[in-house]
Protein backbone atom coordinates (compact mmCIF):
# COMPACT_ATOMS: atom_id res chain seq x y z
CA UNK A 1 0.00 0.00 0.00
CA UNK A 2 0.92 3.24 -1.12
CA UNK A 3 1.21 5.03 2.12
CA UNK A 4 1.04 8.52 0.73
CA UNK A 5 -1.74 8.49 -1.07
CA UNK A 6 -4.24 5.07 -0.58
CA UNK A 7 -6.19 5.03 -3.92
CA UNK A 8 -7.60 2.15 -2.84
CA UNK A 9 -9.58 3.70 -0.26
CA UNK A 10 -10.31 6.71 -1.89
CA UNK A 11 -11.79 4.85 -4.97
CA UNK A 12 -13.93 3.13 -2.28
CA UNK A 13 -15.02 6.50 -0.77
CA UNK A 14 -15.69 7.42 -4.02
CA UNK A 15 -18.28 4.27 -4.70
CA UNK A 16 -19.96 5.15 -1.82
CA UNK A 17 -22.77 7.31 -3.16
CA UNK A 18 -24.63 7.28 0.15
CA UNK A 19 -26.43 10.93 0.47
CA UNK A 20 -25.11 12.07 4.20
CA UNK A 21 -27.75 13.58 6.22
CA UNK A 22 -27.24 17.39 7.85
CA UNK A 23 -26.62 16.20 11.02
CA UNK A 24 -23.34 13.95 9.61
CA UNK A 25 -22.49 16.96 7.52
CA UNK A 26 -22.89 19.34 10.93
CA UNK A 27 -20.61 16.51 13.29
CA UNK A 28 -17.63 16.73 10.13
CA UNK A 29 -17.92 20.71 10.74
CA UNK A 30 -17.69 20.51 14.08
CA UNK A 31 -14.97 18.22 13.97
CA UNK A 32 -13.27 20.42 11.51
CA UNK A 33 -13.20 23.67 13.75
CA UNK A 34 -11.19 21.77 16.80
CA UNK A 35 -8.51 22.16 13.97
CA UNK A 36 -6.79 18.45 14.03
CA UNK A 37 -7.42 17.80 10.36
CA UNK A 38 -10.12 15.74 9.16
CA UNK A 39 -9.94 11.55 8.01
CA UNK A 40 -10.71 10.96 4.47
CA UNK A 41 -14.24 9.22 5.48
CA UNK A 42 -14.99 13.10 6.49
CA UNK A 43 -13.83 14.31 3.40
CA UNK A 44 -15.94 12.43 1.79
CA UNK A 45 -19.15 13.16 3.48
CA UNK A 46 -18.67 16.85 2.58
CA UNK A 47 -17.78 16.31 -0.92
CA UNK A 48 -20.74 14.04 -1.01
CA UNK A 49 -23.11 16.47 1.20
CA UNK A 50 -21.56 19.20 -1.75
CA UNK A 51 -22.73 17.56 -4.71
CA UNK A 52 -26.25 16.59 -3.21
CA UNK A 53 -26.52 20.44 -2.13
CA UNK A 54 -26.45 19.44 1.24
CA UNK A 55 -25.58 22.38 4.05
CA UNK A 56 -23.41 23.79 1.34
CA UNK A 57 -23.41 27.17 2.73
CA UNK A 58 -22.83 25.80 6.01
CA UNK A 59 -19.68 24.11 4.76
CA UNK A 60 -18.31 27.51 2.84
CA UNK A 61 -19.03 29.50 6.10
CA UNK A 62 -17.98 27.25 8.71
CA UNK A 63 -14.45 26.94 6.29
CA UNK A 64 -14.11 31.03 6.70
CA UNK A 65 -14.95 30.33 10.22
CA UNK A 66 -12.23 28.05 10.41
CA UNK A 67 -9.58 30.50 8.13
CA UNK A 68 -10.21 33.26 10.80
CA UNK A 69 -9.66 31.12 13.64
CA UNK A 70 -6.36 30.51 12.22
CA UNK A 71 -5.65 33.40 11.08
CA UNK A 72 -7.63 36.31 11.55
CA UNK A 73 -8.72 38.30 8.51
CA UNK A 74 -5.83 38.92 6.86
CA UNK A 75 -4.97 38.18 3.02
CA UNK A 76 -1.24 37.42 2.17
CA UNK A 77 -0.80 38.86 -1.02
CA UNK A 78 2.38 37.65 -3.45
CA UNK A 79 3.31 37.28 -7.14
CA UNK A 80 4.65 34.47 -8.86
CA UNK A 81 8.59 35.27 -10.61
CA UNK A 82 8.97 32.84 -13.66
CA UNK A 83 12.80 32.46 -14.11
CA UNK A 84 12.39 30.45 -17.03
CA UNK A 85 10.09 28.09 -19.88
CA UNK A 86 12.90 25.92 -20.71
CA UNK A 87 11.72 22.62 -20.01
CA UNK A 88 12.87 19.21 -20.88
CA UNK A 89 9.36 17.45 -19.81
CA UNK A 90 6.77 16.51 -22.03
CA UNK A 91 3.49 18.11 -19.80
CA UNK A 92 0.12 17.81 -22.05
CA UNK A 93 -1.53 20.85 -20.33
CA UNK A 94 1.65 23.30 -19.98
CA UNK A 95 2.92 26.21 -21.96
CA UNK A 96 6.24 25.12 -21.25
CA UNK A 97 6.27 21.81 -22.36
CA UNK A 98 9.33 20.57 -24.41
CA UNK A 99 7.56 19.93 -27.60
CA UNK A 100 5.85 23.11 -27.61
CA UNK A 101 7.43 24.55 -30.56
CA UNK A 102 4.79 27.98 -30.15
CA UNK A 103 6.25 29.50 -27.12
CA UNK A 104 8.68 32.00 -27.05
CA UNK A 105 11.26 30.38 -25.14
CA UNK A 106 13.27 32.88 -22.30
CA UNK A 107 15.44 32.34 -19.27
CA UNK A 108 16.51 35.03 -17.22
CA UNK A 109 19.62 36.09 -16.78
CA UNK A 110 20.59 37.79 -13.61
CA UNK A 111 19.87 41.15 -14.16
CA UNK A 112 16.86 40.40 -15.64
CA UNK A 113 15.94 38.64 -12.45
CA UNK A 114 16.74 41.54 -10.29
CA UNK A 115 14.69 43.79 -12.82
CA UNK A 116 11.53 41.85 -12.63
CA UNK A 117 12.19 41.33 -8.55
CA UNK A 118 12.72 45.12 -8.37
CA UNK A 119 9.50 45.74 -10.27
CA UNK A 120 7.68 43.68 -8.25
CA UNK A 121 9.27 45.32 -5.24
CA UNK A 122 8.27 48.80 -6.56
CA UNK A 123 4.92 47.51 -6.83
CA UNK A 124 5.07 46.47 -3.08
CA UNK A 125 5.35 42.83 -2.82
CA UNK A 126 7.56 41.32 -0.42
CA UNK A 127 7.14 37.87 -0.96
CA UNK A 128 7.95 36.28 -4.48
CA UNK A 129 7.22 32.70 -6.06
CA UNK A 130 9.82 31.62 -8.34
CA UNK A 131 8.85 29.21 -10.64
CA UNK A 132 11.03 27.44 -12.89
CA UNK A 133 10.20 24.91 -15.35
CA UNK A 134 12.86 21.98 -15.12
CA UNK A 135 15.86 22.03 -17.22
CA UNK A 136 19.40 20.87 -15.97
CA UNK A 137 20.94 24.44 -17.09
CA UNK A 138 17.96 27.01 -16.60
CA UNK A 139 16.98 25.66 -13.74
CA UNK A 140 20.09 23.83 -12.06
CA UNK A 141 20.71 24.23 -8.40
CA UNK A 142 23.00 26.59 -8.99
CA UNK A 143 20.78 28.49 -11.51
CA UNK A 144 18.25 29.01 -8.35
CA UNK A 145 20.70 29.36 -6.00
CA UNK A 146 22.15 32.56 -8.08
CA UNK A 147 18.23 34.00 -8.57
CA UNK A 148 17.51 33.93 -4.85
CA UNK A 149 20.85 35.45 -3.91
CA UNK A 150 20.33 38.27 -6.90
CA UNK A 151 16.99 39.29 -5.50
CA UNK A 152 18.07 38.94 -1.42
CA UNK A 153 21.20 41.26 -2.07
CA UNK A 154 19.89 43.60 -5.17
CA UNK A 155 16.11 44.22 -3.59
CA UNK A 156 14.05 44.19 -0.63
CA UNK A 157 12.02 41.38 -0.98
CA UNK A 158 11.90 40.01 2.02
CA UNK A 159 10.92 35.99 0.88
CA UNK A 160 11.85 34.38 -1.75
CA UNK A 161 9.41 30.93 -1.96
CA UNK A 162 10.14 27.94 -5.03
CA UNK A 163 8.36 26.48 -7.17
CA UNK A 164 10.59 23.90 -8.64
CA UNK A 165 11.40 19.88 -9.71
CA UNK A 166 11.95 17.50 -6.95
CA UNK A 167 15.33 17.97 -6.51
CA UNK A 168 18.37 14.92 -4.80
CA UNK A 169 18.72 15.22 -1.09
CA UNK A 170 22.17 17.33 -1.21
CA UNK A 171 20.68 20.06 -3.77
CA UNK A 172 17.56 20.14 -1.28
CA UNK A 173 20.20 21.09 1.51
CA UNK A 174 21.67 23.63 -0.94
CA UNK A 175 18.17 25.11 -1.53
CA UNK A 176 17.44 25.23 2.29
CA UNK A 177 20.75 27.03 3.16
CA UNK A 178 20.05 29.84 -0.11
CA UNK A 179 17.65 30.84 2.27
CA UNK A 180 14.13 30.65 1.20
CA UNK A 181 11.05 30.06 2.45
CA UNK A 182 8.11 27.51 1.09
CA UNK A 183 9.03 24.73 -1.18
CA UNK A 184 6.54 23.26 -3.36
CA UNK A 185 5.88 20.76 -5.76
CA UNK A 186 2.81 20.12 -7.39
CA UNK A 187 1.78 16.23 -8.14
CA UNK A 188 -0.38 17.85 -10.84
CA UNK A 189 -2.36 14.49 -10.75
CA UNK A 190 -2.97 12.17 -7.99
CA UNK A 191 -4.51 9.28 -10.13
CA UNK A 192 -1.85 7.44 -11.42
CA UNK A 193 -3.02 6.28 -14.95
CA UNK A 194 -4.20 9.82 -15.73
CA UNK A 195 -0.26 11.03 -14.45
CA UNK A 196 0.93 8.64 -16.91
CA UNK A 197 -1.33 9.75 -19.98
CA UNK A 198 -0.38 13.77 -19.24
CA UNK A 199 3.22 13.11 -18.39
CA UNK A 200 4.31 12.26 -22.33
CA UNK A 201 8.44 12.47 -21.75
CA UNK A 202 10.64 13.71 -19.34
CA UNK A 203 11.72 12.69 -15.79
CA UNK A 204 8.19 14.13 -14.57
CA UNK A 205 6.86 10.94 -15.75
CA UNK A 206 7.91 9.17 -12.77
CA UNK A 207 5.02 9.60 -10.03
CA UNK A 208 6.71 7.87 -7.31
CA UNK A 209 9.94 10.29 -7.21
CA UNK A 210 7.10 13.47 -7.14
CA UNK A 211 5.37 11.78 -4.88
CA UNK A 212 8.11 11.69 -2.54
CA UNK A 213 9.78 15.24 -3.75
CA UNK A 214 8.17 16.40 -0.20
CA UNK A 215 9.61 14.09 2.61
CA UNK A 216 12.71 14.31 0.90
CA UNK A 217 12.72 18.08 1.20
CA UNK A 218 11.39 18.25 4.88
CA UNK A 219 14.66 15.43 5.42
CA UNK A 220 16.50 17.86 4.07
CA UNK A 221 15.14 20.41 6.90
CA UNK A 222 12.73 22.49 4.07
CA UNK A 223 9.95 22.16 6.02
CA UNK A 224 7.59 24.48 4.88
CA UNK A 225 6.19 22.59 1.59
CA UNK A 226 3.47 23.11 -1.02
CA UNK A 227 1.34 20.51 -2.27
CA UNK A 228 -1.42 20.69 -4.97
CA UNK A 229 -3.30 19.60 -7.84
CA UNK A 230 -4.40 20.89 -11.44
CA UNK A 231 -7.54 20.43 -11.11
CA UNK A 232 -9.89 19.43 -14.46
CA UNK A 233 -6.99 16.42 -15.17
CA UNK A 234 -9.09 14.27 -13.13
CA UNK A 235 -12.17 13.92 -11.04
CA UNK A 236 -11.42 16.73 -8.30
CA UNK A 237 -13.18 14.33 -6.22
CA UNK A 238 -10.07 11.58 -6.32
CA UNK A 239 -7.76 14.83 -6.33
CA UNK A 240 -8.82 16.57 -2.83
CA UNK A 241 -9.02 13.11 -1.24
CA UNK A 242 -5.49 12.50 -2.50
CA UNK A 243 -4.17 16.19 -1.44
CA UNK A 244 -6.16 15.49 2.03
CA UNK A 245 -4.45 12.28 2.13
CA UNK A 246 -0.61 13.76 1.21
CA UNK A 247 -1.00 16.27 3.94
CA UNK A 248 -2.43 13.66 6.05
CA UNK A 249 1.00 11.88 5.52
CA UNK A 250 3.81 14.82 6.05
CA UNK A 251 1.72 15.64 9.13
CA UNK A 252 1.75 12.34 11.15
CA UNK A 253 5.63 11.61 9.76
CA UNK A 254 6.62 15.25 10.23
CA UNK A 255 4.26 16.98 12.73
CA UNK A 256 3.63 19.49 10.64
CA UNK A 257 0.82 20.26 8.37
CA UNK A 258 1.89 21.37 4.38
CA UNK A 259 2.23 25.28 4.54
CA UNK A 260 0.42 25.60 1.56
CA UNK A 261 -2.28 23.69 -0.49
CA UNK A 262 -2.72 25.40 -3.74
CA UNK A 263 -5.74 25.24 -5.75
CA UNK A 264 -5.15 25.58 -9.57
CA UNK A 265 -7.56 25.08 -11.80
CA UNK A 266 -6.39 23.88 -15.58
CA UNK A 267 -6.57 26.74 -17.71
CA UNK A 268 -5.69 26.71 -21.69
CA UNK A 269 -2.08 27.49 -22.66
CA UNK A 270 -0.61 28.16 -26.04
CA UNK A 271 0.14 25.07 -28.12
CA UNK A 272 -0.59 22.51 -25.73
CA UNK A 273 -2.76 19.34 -26.64
CA UNK A 274 -4.90 19.27 -23.77
CA UNK A 275 -6.69 23.09 -24.53
CA UNK A 276 -10.01 22.72 -22.21
CA UNK A 277 -10.12 20.14 -18.83
CA UNK A 278 -10.89 16.68 -19.49
CA UNK A 279 -12.68 16.54 -16.24
CA UNK A 280 -14.96 19.52 -15.53
CA UNK A 281 -14.55 22.01 -12.60
CA UNK A 282 -17.16 24.31 -12.12
CA UNK A 283 -17.13 27.03 -10.16
CA UNK A 284 -18.99 25.52 -7.27
CA UNK A 285 -16.93 22.61 -7.15
CA UNK A 286 -14.33 25.40 -7.34
CA UNK A 287 -15.50 26.96 -3.78
CA UNK A 288 -16.83 23.55 -2.38
CA UNK A 289 -12.96 22.46 -3.18
CA UNK A 290 -11.32 25.60 -1.27
CA UNK A 291 -13.11 24.94 1.62
CA UNK A 292 -12.71 21.55 2.03
CA UNK A 293 -9.04 22.19 2.06
CA UNK A 294 -9.23 24.44 4.68
CA UNK A 295 -11.75 22.64 6.92
CA UNK A 296 -9.38 19.49 6.16
CA UNK A 297 -5.86 20.66 6.96
CA UNK A 298 -6.88 23.76 8.98
CA UNK A 299 -3.28 25.45 9.22
CA UNK A 300 -2.76 25.21 5.52
CA UNK A 301 -1.82 28.62 3.10
CA UNK A 302 -5.12 27.76 1.27
CA UNK A 303 -4.11 29.49 -2.25
CA UNK A 304 -5.78 31.33 -5.45
CA UNK A 305 -3.92 32.35 -8.35
CA UNK A 306 -4.81 34.95 -10.99
CA UNK A 307 -6.06 32.05 -13.29
CA UNK A 308 -9.28 32.33 -11.93
CA UNK A 309 -11.22 35.25 -13.04
CA UNK A 310 -12.05 38.17 -10.80
CA UNK A 311 -15.81 37.86 -9.26
CA UNK A 312 -14.48 33.89 -8.73
CA UNK A 313 -11.50 35.13 -6.57
CA UNK A 314 -13.81 37.68 -4.56
CA UNK A 315 -15.94 34.75 -3.74
CA UNK A 316 -13.15 32.36 -2.58
CA UNK A 317 -11.77 34.89 -0.06
CA UNK A 318 -14.91 34.50 2.10
CA UNK A 319 -14.71 30.54 1.67
CA UNK A 320 -11.54 29.84 3.62
CA UNK A 321 -8.76 30.52 0.84
CA UNK A 322 -5.74 32.79 2.78
CA UNK A 323 -3.15 33.67 0.13
CA UNK A 324 -3.88 35.36 -3.47
CA UNK A 325 -1.78 36.04 -6.01
CA UNK A 326 -2.05 39.76 -7.60
CA UNK A 327 -1.08 41.35 -10.96
CA UNK A 328 1.00 37.81 -12.23
CA UNK A 329 2.93 37.57 -15.21
CA UNK A 330 3.55 33.90 -16.12
CA UNK A 331 5.69 34.60 -18.61
CA UNK A 332 9.25 34.87 -17.84
CA UNK A 333 10.30 38.69 -18.34
CA UNK A 334 7.07 39.72 -18.36
CA UNK A 335 6.83 42.21 -15.80
CA UNK A 336 9.44 44.36 -17.20
CA UNK A 337 7.33 44.18 -20.60
CA UNK A 338 4.02 46.52 -20.96
CA UNK A 339 2.12 43.73 -22.89
CA UNK A 340 1.37 40.32 -21.71
CA UNK A 341 2.95 37.70 -24.04
CA UNK A 342 0.13 35.15 -23.91
CA UNK A 343 2.54 32.87 -26.41
CA UNK A 344 5.55 32.98 -23.98
CA UNK A 345 3.42 32.23 -20.71
CA UNK A 346 2.73 29.00 -18.67
CA UNK A 347 -0.93 29.48 -18.61
CA UNK A 348 -3.94 32.05 -19.54
CA UNK A 349 -4.16 34.56 -16.70
CA UNK A 350 -7.97 35.99 -15.82
CA UNK A 351 -7.79 38.02 -12.52
CA UNK A 352 -5.75 40.98 -14.24
CA UNK A 353 -5.59 43.56 -10.96
CA UNK A 354 -2.61 44.80 -9.66
CA UNK A 355 -1.73 44.95 -6.37
CA UNK A 356 -3.31 48.45 -4.66
CA UNK A 357 -6.67 46.95 -6.90
CA UNK A 358 -6.28 43.91 -4.50
CA UNK A 359 -5.33 45.68 -1.60
CA UNK A 360 -8.06 48.11 -2.21
CA UNK A 361 -10.58 45.48 -2.53
CA UNK A 362 -9.53 43.20 0.48
CA UNK A 363 -9.33 46.11 2.58
CA UNK A 364 -13.06 47.15 1.56
CA UNK A 365 -14.35 44.00 1.64
CA UNK A 366 -13.67 44.24 5.58
CA UNK A 367 -10.83 41.73 5.36
CA UNK A 368 -6.85 42.63 6.18
CA UNK A 369 -4.50 42.47 3.39
CA UNK A 370 -0.79 41.16 4.29
CA UNK A 371 2.62 41.67 2.89
CA UNK A 372 3.87 40.08 6.19
CA UNK A 373 6.89 37.25 5.91
CA UNK A 374 7.10 37.41 9.78
CA UNK A 375 6.86 33.31 10.32
CA UNK A 376 9.73 32.26 8.02
CA UNK A 377 12.05 34.76 9.37
CA UNK A 378 11.92 34.24 12.90
CA UNK A 379 12.07 30.09 12.61
CA UNK A 380 8.10 29.69 13.04
CA UNK A 381 8.11 27.06 10.49
CA UNK A 382 7.27 23.04 9.66
CA UNK A 383 6.05 22.00 13.18
CA UNK A 384 6.10 24.69 15.07
CA UNK A 385 4.27 26.98 12.42
CA UNK A 386 1.79 23.79 12.86
CA UNK A 387 1.62 23.87 16.48
CA UNK A 388 0.81 27.63 16.40
CA UNK A 389 -1.86 27.45 14.29
CA UNK A 390 -3.69 24.67 16.08
CA UNK A 391 -3.72 26.25 19.18
CA UNK A 392 -4.92 29.49 18.03
CA UNK A 393 -1.96 31.32 18.37
CA UNK A 394 -0.89 32.66 14.59
CA UNK A 395 -3.62 34.87 14.36
CA UNK A 396 -2.30 37.22 17.18
CA UNK A 397 0.53 37.25 15.37
CA UNK A 398 -0.98 37.60 11.58
CA UNK A 399 -3.34 41.00 12.86
CA UNK A 400 -0.35 43.60 13.86
CA UNK A 401 1.89 42.24 11.14
CA UNK A 402 -0.37 42.99 8.59
CA UNK A 403 -1.29 46.31 10.10
CA UNK A 404 2.88 47.14 10.12
CA UNK A 405 2.96 45.64 6.30
CA UNK A 406 -0.05 47.62 5.13
CA UNK A 407 1.39 50.75 7.18
CA UNK A 408 4.61 50.49 4.88
CA UNK A 409 2.30 49.26 1.82
CA UNK A 410 0.16 53.21 2.49
CA UNK A 411 3.21 54.94 3.04
CA UNK A 412 5.76 53.68 -0.40
CA UNK A 413 3.72 52.22 -2.77
CA UNK A 414 -0.05 53.49 -2.58
CA UNK A 415 -1.43 55.74 -4.54
CA UNK A 416 -5.10 56.21 -4.84
CA UNK A 417 -5.80 53.75 -2.19
CA UNK A 418 -3.92 55.61 0.58
CA UNK A 419 -7.09 57.13 2.99
CA UNK A 420 -8.87 53.77 2.53
CA UNK A 421 -5.49 51.72 4.26
CA UNK A 422 -4.84 54.26 6.95
CA UNK A 423 -8.59 53.68 7.77
CA UNK A 424 -8.09 50.10 7.79
CA UNK A 425 -5.53 50.11 10.10
CA UNK A 426 -6.94 52.72 12.86
CA UNK A 427 -9.93 50.54 12.92
CA UNK A 428 -8.10 47.55 13.65
CA UNK A 429 -5.63 48.36 15.96
CA UNK A 430 -8.27 48.08 18.58
CA UNK A 431 -8.93 44.52 17.57
CA UNK A 432 -5.67 43.83 19.44
CA UNK A 433 -6.48 42.34 22.31
CA UNK A 434 -3.73 42.05 23.99
CA UNK A 435 -2.81 45.43 25.64
CA UNK A 436 1.13 44.89 25.67
CA UNK A 437 0.88 43.70 22.29
CA UNK A 438 -1.03 46.93 20.95
CA UNK A 439 1.12 49.21 22.50
CA UNK A 440 3.99 47.45 20.65
CA UNK A 441 2.14 47.67 17.21
CA UNK A 442 1.07 51.47 17.74
CA UNK A 443 4.68 52.14 18.59
CA UNK A 444 5.86 50.62 15.56
CA UNK A 445 3.52 52.50 13.30
CA UNK A 446 4.88 55.42 14.50
CA UNK A 447 8.57 54.43 13.99
CA UNK A 448 7.28 53.09 10.40
CA UNK A 449 5.89 56.57 10.07
CA UNK A 450 9.60 58.04 11.23
CA UNK A 451 11.07 56.07 8.55
CA UNK A 452 11.86 52.78 9.82
CA UNK A 453 11.17 49.69 7.94
CA UNK A 454 10.89 45.79 8.17
CA UNK A 455 8.89 45.69 11.66
CA UNK A 456 7.34 42.47 12.65
CA UNK A 457 6.14 40.31 15.25
S1 LIG B 1 2.48 36.16 11.10
FE1 LIG B 1 3.15 34.30 9.98
S2 LIG B 1 1.25 33.30 9.37
FE2 LIG B 1 0.73 35.38 9.91
S3 LIG B 1 0.86 36.45 7.94
FE3 LIG B 1 2.85 36.68 8.93
S4 LIG B 1 4.08 35.05 8.04
FE4 LIG B 1 1.95 34.53 7.64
Amino acid sequence: MNTIVDAEKIEFLLNDKSVPSSGDVYSVIEKAKKLKGLSLEDVSILINAGNEGIAFDEILTAAQEVKETCFGKRIVLFAPLYLTSECINNCLYCGFSKDNKETARNTLSKDEVIREAGYLEKMGFNRLLLVAGESPKSSSIEKIEETVRAIYDHTDVRIVHVNAAPMTLENLKRLKKSGIGVYQVFQETYHEETYQKVHASGPKRDYQKRLQALDLAMEAGLDDVGIGALLGLYDWRFEVMAVVSHATHLFRKYDAWPHTISVPRLQPAVGSPILSPPYEVTDRDFKLICAIYRLAVPTAGVVVSTREPEALRDEVLKCGVSQISAGSRTDPGGYSQDDEHYDASQFKTNDHRSLEEMVEHIAKSGDLPSLCTSCYRVGRTGPVFTDSVSHEEMARYCLPNSLLTLKEFTLDHANGSRKLCEAVIEKNISNIEDEKLRKATVKKLADIEQGKRDLFF
